[in-house]
């Protein structure tokens, strides 16, 4: 795995073109300038890896659009140190983000071919997230309550155990709706019974599937 000089200059103009489409979080830009989003997807397919665009990572799931990425970091409000559940580890790149940004994060995932992947890499990248097979609407209650809770998948509906799993005070950002396209929610949890919600726009994700459809 090797991060030189051209992959850097690719990820500045990436950077540079997130700038340009409104990303103004200078915490989250620097995480992302130091992520090399290239670990993450085949060597063969290089070339893309710092295209701001969605791309097949294997097992029907795709790593998120870097400026998606951006998105959701930005809206999570992240403070060093906070303790951050995410569902869909997928690649591990956004994971990779969070913890940049200081987080203590718990990542799961549904597929075991993609988690047991992902795990490797991350192990061999040394990035400290734990991760974790297993279905994401059941939140991860061995380490509850989070901080934060990000969900990287279209969800059919608001799980009812992401926002329990929520410290109050603590913020949810899920992309919700069926389809090809979902509105990028997030949620503050006020106290155990009440939450705000706003609305960030329209977003493309892969969905979120249900236990039942989960591949072994
Ligand atoms: N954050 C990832 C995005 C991966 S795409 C990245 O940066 O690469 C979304 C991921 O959510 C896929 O890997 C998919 O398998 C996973 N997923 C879908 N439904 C899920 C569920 N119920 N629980 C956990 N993960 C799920």
């Amino acid at each position: 795995m090797e991060d030189n000089y051209r992959h850097k200059g690719l990820r500045r103009n990436l950077l540079a073109q997130l700038r340009l489409k409104g990303i103004k979080n200078e915490d989250v830009l620097a995480a992302m300038e130091s992520v090399p989003r290239h670990f993450f997807m085949s060597s063969a397919f290089l070339k893309f890896a710092y295209e701001d665009q969605a791309f097949p990572i294997g097992s029907d799931q795709t790593i998120s659009q870097p400026y998606t990425v951006a998105f959701q970091s930005s809206i999570l409000d992240i403070v060093p140190g906070m303790k951050i559940l995410e569902i869909g580890t997928g690649s591990g790149y956004q994971t990779s983000v969070l913890v940049k940004l200081g987080a203590k994060v718990f990542s799961v995932e549904r597929q075991r071919a993609l988690f047991l992947k992902t795990d490797n890499l991350l192990t061999k990248m040394g990035v400290k997230a734990q991760r974790f097979y297993g279905d994401g609407y059941k939140g991860k209650s061995a380490f509850a309550p989070y901080d934060r809770v990000l969900v990287t998948c279209g969800a059919p509906n608001i799980p009812a155990e992401l926002l329990k799993q929520l410290k109050v005070g603590g913020k949810l950002v899920i992309p919700v709706g069926e389809g090809d396209t979902q509105q990028m929610l997030r949620f503050t949890k006020h106290s155990e019974t009440d939450f705000s919600r706003e609305e960030f726009g329209a977003f493309s994700f892969v969905p979120m599937l249900q236990d039942r459809e989960m591949k072994k």
